[in-house]
């Protein structure tokens, strides 16, 4: 039972642990010993490991198991450990003041990575457990405990499901027995995510039976059994660490994939929208997040995940974005406003599952409060903020509910006392004005007992264990009354008690005991009472959340002076754009660039030596586009802009993921995707493809890529060190060269302008930048001879086909040999 026990039978209260741990046997049980947490034998061996403790013995007579502790104060930090080392924890407390026997303990809390609600272990962000399952494609459950949000798709392809989890970064992944049963693909998902593999029911029938007990009936939106059968795992499981609590949980969404933009996780990654690629740089979420409330934070965050197709859609949010950036007294306003406000998502939640604290529901009201405000200063808005000014007006009046019945200041935790305001509960009021006079006995009871006995040192104290007394010191001893009964004896003074002392003492204590019992019942009905509206209320932060994105990119436009993007049929066209991060994290001036796309020139070849602007450029395109479709303002002076279905990136030789493939061929899975998946109404955006094998390969498989996007019709944008590939300007029609501005001078060597120009770069700089570099003058020279070499077999490409194309039967004998002088000239 215990790994590395002796032979004799285990002490009762092991007996106890083990029972409890049996129990939970997917959880680390940790497990309360007075003023420690302790693990037993080989869950003591992973704990010590896990959390760098020391690993000691507990022993008796004829028995012994390793065991390692954490303090009960330390707690939460190493729960947070475990959990982000995807370790689950059962935590067991005492429930009972330890006496002679056995103390009676309880599984009080099951901690999992994503599904824990206490703030302390949370982030601003998105808590995401999520489920999958497969049958026709995949399905897709994500569930947010924390918020109630509860979503779900199917998708036909594994790319198209990794790259939803992965934006929505789920922080604990259950996967159905026909996934984890597969070892090499439970080998690929534990590669990318954090995989729990847990008993998690994935039965159909037991789906059902969840959905309905949760939101009362089986939503038919759902469909598929795989949808199903993953909402069903998620809820499952939730339900079981929630201890039964899920009244967050109101609906289940499904979204449609394609309903948005697609944004696949490569893109995500090298536009660094989320998470930056050096670990000090700034990311587009650093500079877009001037939002002012955490679930302003999640919201801007899902926008980012989720750019928009639909145009009018679109024109919604830029109106509002523009009409705050117009009327800085309102935009002011809303910020202000929302700088007050708490994250009443989460607390609604709390609520809705009868977990909030008081100082919640204080907070719960303080951030109600401030709804009419908002309200007011959105009066006469239309469009997206007069929606706003809505759904913030259409809560029935609670705060003055919680007003009523709660203190301004309730104390941290339930059973603390003084947290229902008087007159708000006769009983209550009474049991308290008893306990008061009482207390007002004993508070005059020194002056009276001074006057009867003549003792004007006379005091009354109070402590812990012997309750109220009277103290005297010795030179007055001798007029010590008769019903006075001694109970201690100091150096030089002596403590009395007296029956009747004792009476209302005990009587005090009674009456605040059934005070503190009675303000539990009355906050408790409180927290139900408010439940019932947890619907109402997470509308009401669902518009806080929508207002306070809107007003921080207002902020942003207004502060940078971006412009609003016009939204274009099927051209792109930017003038002196800038690249958002970038701009705002460097301190040299950034040269802004012009962008232009359409049908005639659909493709743009970007040559330039490196470290010339290329890449910074690719990326500045795709970000206007992104802002452009989550409806915000971009940085450029002019911006006309399609709906793009979807942004390509395949950028740099990007580091090995948790794979193990080589670098080569994760940059070639990227372009796979890529090139299946791009439409003509795609924006693609390359860089340096085939970099990462040797140069003929590597310009062989970037011009076929190029020219088979090139066919697609899609927006791209192609940025190459080849510069061979600007001879195919001619054939490609649609296909343009750009370059990037640079001068190569003898004593400084190369300038950057980090400016786009027409036309190819004039040579590819490598050998200069060999050169610069200090390589020795003869492999600089003999590279400038092989680099003619190879630009001569260009040519001779050239001529052979020139020849191939020769119409012979049409051609005259002195045509023919005034070609053959042509070619030998040429050579
Ligand atoms: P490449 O892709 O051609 O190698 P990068 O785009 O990586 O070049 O840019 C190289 C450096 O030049 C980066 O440090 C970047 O910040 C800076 N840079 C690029 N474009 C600009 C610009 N338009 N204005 C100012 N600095 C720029």
């Amino acid at each position: 039972v215990l790994k590395g026990t002796g032979r004799g039978a285990l002490p009762p209260m092991l007996e106890q642990y083990v029972a409890l741990r049996d129990e939970h046997a997917d959880f680390l049980l940790l497990f309360q010993v007075g003023d420690f947490y302790e693990t037993f034998g080989e869950d003591a061996e992973r704990c010590a490991r896990l959390l760098g403790l020391a690993l000691t013995h507990k022993s008796s007579k004829d028995f012994s198991t390793p065991m390692a502790g954490i303090p009960v104060r330390a707690l939460d930090q190493h729960v947070e450990r475990l959990l982000s080392q995807g370790v689950r924890v059962a935590v067991a407390d005492q429930v009972e003041e330890p006496g002679a026997g056995l103390v009676d303990r309880k599984v009080t809390q099951l901690l999992t990575p994503g599904t824990v609600t206490e703030e302390r272990h949370l982030t601003a962000d998105e808590n995401f457990l999520a489920a999958v399952a497969t049958g026709d494609g995949y399905a897709l459950a994500l569930l947010d405990v924390s918020t109630g949000e509860f979503r779900c798709a199917a998708f036909h392809t594994r790319t198209a499901l990794y790259d939803e989890l992965a934006r929505h970064r789920a922080r604990e992944v259950l996967l159905a027995p026909e996934l984890s049963g597969n070892a090499a693909l439970l080998a690929d998902f534990q590669a990318r995510f954090p995989v729990m593999l847990s008993p998690a029911n994935f039965e159909e029938a037991a789906a059902r039976t969840e959905l309905s007990a949760v939101l009362g009936d089986v939503p038919g939106t759902l469909g598929t059994p795989a949808l199903l059968r993953a909402c069903g795992a998620v809820l499952g499981y939730a339900r079981v660490t929630q201890q039964g609590h899920l009244e967050m949980v109101r609906r289940v969404v499904r979204f449609e994939p394609g309903a948005h933009m697609r944004l696949p996780d490569a893109a995500v990654r090298a536009l660094e929208v989320f998470q930056a690629q050096s670990p000090q740089g700034l990311t587009l979420m650093d500079v877009l997040g001037g939002t002012r409330t955490a679930g302003g934070r999640r919201r801007l965050r899902a926008w980012l995940r989720a750019p928009l197709l639909d145009e009018l859609s679109i024109r919604a949010r830029l109106d509002a974005v523009e009409g705050l950036t117009r009327t800085p007294d309102l935009r002011g306003g809303v910020r202000a406003l929302l700088y007050r406000a708490h994250d009443l998502e989460r607390l609604a939640a709390r609520v809705a599952t009868g977990r909030a604290t008081p100082r919640e529901v204080a907070a719960l009201a303080r951030t109600l409060d401030l709804l009419p405000e908002a309200v007011t200063l959105l009066s006469g808005q239309d469009g997206l903020l007069g929606a706003v000014r809505a759904r913030l007006g259409g809560l029935p009046d609670v705060v003055t509910q919680i007003r009523a019945a709660l203190v301004d200041d309730p104390p941290l935790r339930l059973g603390d006392g003084d947290l229902i305001r008087e007159g708000f509960h006769a009983q209550l009021d009474a049991l308290r004005a008893e306990s008061l006079g009482h207390r007002a006995w004993m508070a005059d009871l020194e002056t009276r007992e001074r006057q009867r006995t003549g003792i004007g040192s006379l005091k009354v104290g109070f402590n812990n264990v012997f309750g109220y007394y009277l103290e005297v010191t010795g030179p007055h001893l001798g007029k010590v009354p008769a019903d006075y009964r001694q109970i201690a004896t100091l150096k030089d003074r002596a403590r009395f008690t007296r029956p009747d002392l004792r009476e209302r003492e005990r009587e005090i204590a009674r009456l605040d005991a059934a005070a503190a019992r009675l303000e539990t019942e009355v906050f408790t009905e409180l927290r139900v009472s408010l439940g019932a509206h947890a619907e109402a209320l997470l509308e009401a932060a669902g518009a806080l959340a929508d207002l306070d994105v809107l007003g921080a990119l207002a902020e942003l436009a207004a502060e940078r002076g971006w412009v609003r993007p016009q939204t274009a049929s099927a051209h792109a066209r930017l003038t002196q754009a800038r690249h958002p991060v970038v701009e705002h994290a460097s301190a040299a001036p950034f040269v802004p660039n012009d962008a232009h796309l359409d049908d005639t020139r659909h493709a743009l070849l970007l040559t330039g030596p490196n470290m010339a602007g290329k890449s910074t450029y690719l990326r500045t395109v795709a970000l206007c586009a992104l802002l452009h479709q989550i409806g915000s303002f971009l940085p450029a002076d002019h911006a006309e802009l399609p709906v793009y279905d979807a942004i390509h990136t395949r950028i740099g030789a990007s580091d090995d993921l948790a794979g193990g493939r080589s670098t080569f061929m994760v940059e070639m899975n990227e372009l796979a995707a890529i090139l299946h998946g791009a439409t003509r109404r795609s924006l693609v955006i390359l860089d340096e493809v085939g970099r990462g094998t040797s140069t003929l390969d590597g310009l062989a498989i970037a011009q076929a890529a190029l020219e088979h996007l090139h066919a697609t019709g899609a927006h791209t944008l192609f940025a190459t060190h080849y510069f061979e590939l600007t001879r195919l300007e001619g054939d490609l029609p649609g296909l343009v060269n750009l370059h990037v501005a640079a001068e190569e001078d003898e004593r400084q060597g190369l300038t950057f302008y980090h400016q786009v120009i027409p036309g190819a770069a004039r040579q590819s700089y490598g050998v200069e930048v060999a050169r610069l570099a200090g390589l020795p003058a003869p492999v600089v020279a003999r590279a400038g001879k092989l680099l003619t070499a190879l630009n001569t077999q260009g040519d001779d490409r050239k001529l052979v086909r020139e020849l191939a194309a020769l119409d012979l039967g049409r051609l005259t004998p002195m045509q023919a040999l005034e070609l053959l002088h042509t070619w030998q000239r040429e050579l």
